[in-house]
Formats: structure tokens, C-alpha cells, sequence
């Protein structure tokens, strides 16, 4: 599944938002009660050499926020997890997968352990593999009781968002899914639940939880199946039974820049949800939809990835944010830094802190000291197929779906 690596055309010019004169240090908007969700124990688990899920992404992620000082700010709260239970994670995956991972706990693949997705290639066995299962879950579960019990209005975790994990199969370097999780911990409060998901690949296991439930509206936006895995996330997939139109799905082409993105998320997303009315929205903050992601032929920039993330948050008046994919390092620290700075209400100097770029930039590839992207325009012959392609969508899903929420 790799791109004809088309390279879209350089205009240049500069478009990130002002910056607002802090000396560089961040401040809160005030009221705003948040949560991040981390620890360091990602350290000790490894997917591999060769696999492109690196796990030091998370480090990387957290080092820029402490330079930014999103770490400490006044007010924030600061969890890690601690492990969750067998009995929480049954809440999904049924008992039979969850022996699978424990035996794969070792490092050495159980018997049978292909029947459930676990070998080499995207789901590799690793040692420690049971922990940093019942970890992700517990972040996000942290994060969804912080949420639900109204201590906090926002939590981030951004080791989550393992989106395509099934009840009895790993799948798309995800063997738990703690969005479910979160998701359903929350409907046990009677909340109502959207799950918006921006990462590039299709949301299929979230959707496939909650597929004939009409009290989550789970809606995906994605790189078409025809072109990347996970192969689904179709217009057509609307749900099932009482479930039927709460399930939307927005696919989109192939080298979909921000300035095709944003009018077709804002065509469908907002509507939905804000008819859908929800106490809390779970969000999925993959970023792999980036331009120079290596596993998606998505072409966002970070600030199109940070209008549609601003935009969500319009549209409930609580947040569980995850994080998901994310394949280039330098795109990851940027994003998930600035999605935890616009969840708190702050705007941030648009260079990042000096002394993290003359740390970083050499191990991860920094290439310049801006936060922000420098906006790059897609050659003509794409502009056209691409924002086609997305009218097309956005026209199929009011069609079918606006109808039955009576837009
Ligand atoms: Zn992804």
C-alpha cells in the first residue's frame, strides 16, 4: 500500500495563526478544567525494529509539551494509569482473546495466536504486550471517569485511540480498544456519547461496537477503503437496525489537502453532531491524515488537522481526546503538543521552544523550528479529483443520513 509519492507543489508564504506575545511560555483561557493522561512506562515496550509504530513517539510527544510548559499548567490535572483490569477489558474482547494476549505477555507467540491477528507484521507479539494492553486501556478509561464524573471538562491521552483492535482480534497495531472502552464507561453514566475520528484510517472497530446502538453516533473521517486499510468506512455503512443512521462514514481521496478536508468535515461533521446533542464527545486524534505521514496518502497540514480539532470542540461541552495514528515523529509531537494547548484554550508560539529543537532535531528529523507547516498546494491535476471525490461523499452522506435525523 504505498503512494505514487506524487510531491505536491511548493507556494510559499506563511498562514500560522498570529502568535500572542507570552515569552514563550503558555497561559490557560481560566474555567477550563483539564486532564493529561500519561506515564512513562511506554519505555519498556516494543513493537519492534522494523514496525512503524514507535513507541518513543510518546516521549517525544511529552518532552514538547514540557517545553511548551503544558505541562504544569495551573489547574491541570496529571494522571498516569495504572494498569486495568481483565474484567474491564472483557467489557469488549471476549475472554478467549484476552487469555491469547496474556499467554503472549512473554514475547512468544501462543498457539493459535494468528487466528486472533497476533504475529508478524502490523501485530507483532513483544513482551510486555498483556501490560501495555491493559495500560492504554486504563488511560483512557482514566480519562473517561475523569470526564464523566464532571471533575475535569477535557482529558487527553494520547498513548490511546487504538482504534481498530476488535472483541477478539488485534488488528492495525491496536490489540485493545480503549475508545470502546472509554466510550462505554461513559454510556454507564447514561451520557450521550458521539465519537468523532480524524485519523486517516477508518474507525472500524468503534463502529463495529456500536453499529446497530443508536445512542453513540460514532462518525469517521478516513483515506478511502479502496486505498487503505483497513478497506472500510464507506458511505454506506450507516449502521444497523435501531442503529441505522448512526453510524457515518466520510471517506475521501487520495492526497485530500486541508483546504478540500475542511469543508467536507464541516458539511458533515458539525450537523451530525450537534443534531446527535451529546453530553461528551470521544474524539480520535490520529495523525496520520498529515501530508508527510509514510502509511497514508493524505495530504492535511497541521493547521487543517487544528481547525477540524477546534471545530469538534464546539460541538459538546465535554471531551475525551485519544490519540492514534501518527507515523511521522516530528508530526505527532507537533500535533498531539498543539491538540492538548488548543483543549486547554492556549495559543502557542509558532516556533518550537529552543532548546527542544537543538535537542530533538537531529534524532527526529525536525526540519525547521516552526510549529506550524508552511502551506503547500496540491498540483492542479489533483485539486480537481480530489475536492470531486469529496463533494461526492459529503453528497451521498446528506442523502442518506441527513434524512433520517431530519436535516
Ligand atoms: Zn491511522
Amino acid at each position: 500500500m504505498t503512494s505514487s509519492s506524487r510531491p505536491p507543489t511548493e507556494r510559499g508564504g506563511h498562514t500560522a495563526p498570529a502568535p500572542m506575545d507570552r515569552g514563550g511560555l503558555a497561559t490557560p483561557a481560566p474555567a477550563l478544567k483539564t486532564a493529561l493522561i500519561y506515564g512513562e512506562e511506554w519505555a519498556r515496550f516494543d513493537y519492534g525494529p522494523e514496525h512503524p509504530l514507535r513507541m518513543e513517539r510518546l516521549g517525544l510527544t511529552w518532552r514538547l509539551m514540557q517545553a511548551y510548559g503544558l505541562t504544569r499548567l495551573p489547574g491541570m490535572l496529571l494522571r498516569s494509569p495504572e494498569p486495568a483490569g481483565e474484567t474491564d477489558l472483557a467489557r469488549f474482547h471476549s475472554r478467549e482473546y484476552l487469555d491469547v494476549l496474556k499467554q503472549a505477555d512473554a514475547g512468544r507467540e501462543p498457539p493459535r495466536g494468528e487466528t486472533f491477528g497476533l504475529g508478524a507484521g502490523d501485530n507483532p507479539v513483544f513482551p510486555g504486550l498483556w501490560e501495555a494492553s491493559r495500560l492504554g486501556a486504563a488511560g483512557s478509561l482514566l480519562a473517561a471517569d475523569l470526564v464523566g464524573s464532571g471533575e475535569v471538562d477535557r482529558a487527553f491521552h494520547f498513548a490511546g485511540g487504538l482504534h481498530h483492535a476488535m472483541p477478539d482480534r488485534a488488528s492495525g497495531f491496536c490489540y485493545v480498544n480503549d475508545a470502546v472502552l472509554a466510550i462505554m464507561r461513559l454510556r454507564e453514566r447514561g451520557l450521550r456519547v458521539a465519537y468523532v475520528d480524524i485519523d486517516a484510517h477508518h474507525g472500524d472497530g468503534v463502529q463495529h461496537a456500536f453499529y446497530g446502538d443508536p445512542r453513540v453516533l460514532t462518525v469517521s473521517t478516513h483515506e478511502r477503503g479502496e486505498r487503505l486499510f483497513p478497506g472500510t468506512g464507506f458511505v454506506r455503512e450507516v449502521g444497523e437496525g435501531e442503529g441505522v443512521g448512526y453510524s457515518v462514514n466520510l471517506p475521501l481521496e487520495a492526497y485530500t489537502d486541508s483546504t478540500a478536508y475542511l469543508p467536507a468535515f464541516e458539511a458533515v461533521v458539525p450537523p451530525l453532531v450537534a443534531r446527535f446533542d451529546p453530553d461528551v464527545i470521544v474524539a480520535q486524534l490520529g495523525i496520520d491524515a498529515h501530508r508527510t505521514d509514510p502509511l497514508t496518502h493524505l495530504a492535511l497540514d497541521l493547521q487543517g488537522w487544528t481547525a477540524a480539532l477546534t471545530r469538534i470542540l464546539t460541538l459538546a461541552p465535554r471531551v475525551v481526546a485519544l490519540g492514534g495514528g501518527g507515523y511521522d515523529l516530528t508530526n505527532v509531537a507537533r500535533g498531539w503538543t498543539v491538540a492538548w494547548a488548543v483543549l486547554n484554550g492556549i495559543e502557542l508560539p509558532p516556533e518550537l521552544p529552543e532548546e527542544f529543537f537543538a535537542r530533538e532535531r537531529a534524532r527526529f528529523g525536525f526540519k525547521s523550528r516552526a510549529l506550524w507547516d508552511r502551506p503547500v498546494a496540491l498540483p492542479e491535476d489533483l485539486e480537481q479529483p480530489v475536492r470531486e471525490y469529496a463533494d461526492r461523499q459529503v453528497d451521498a452522506v446528506q442523502k442518506l443520513i441527513f434524512p433520517l435525523h431530519g436535516l
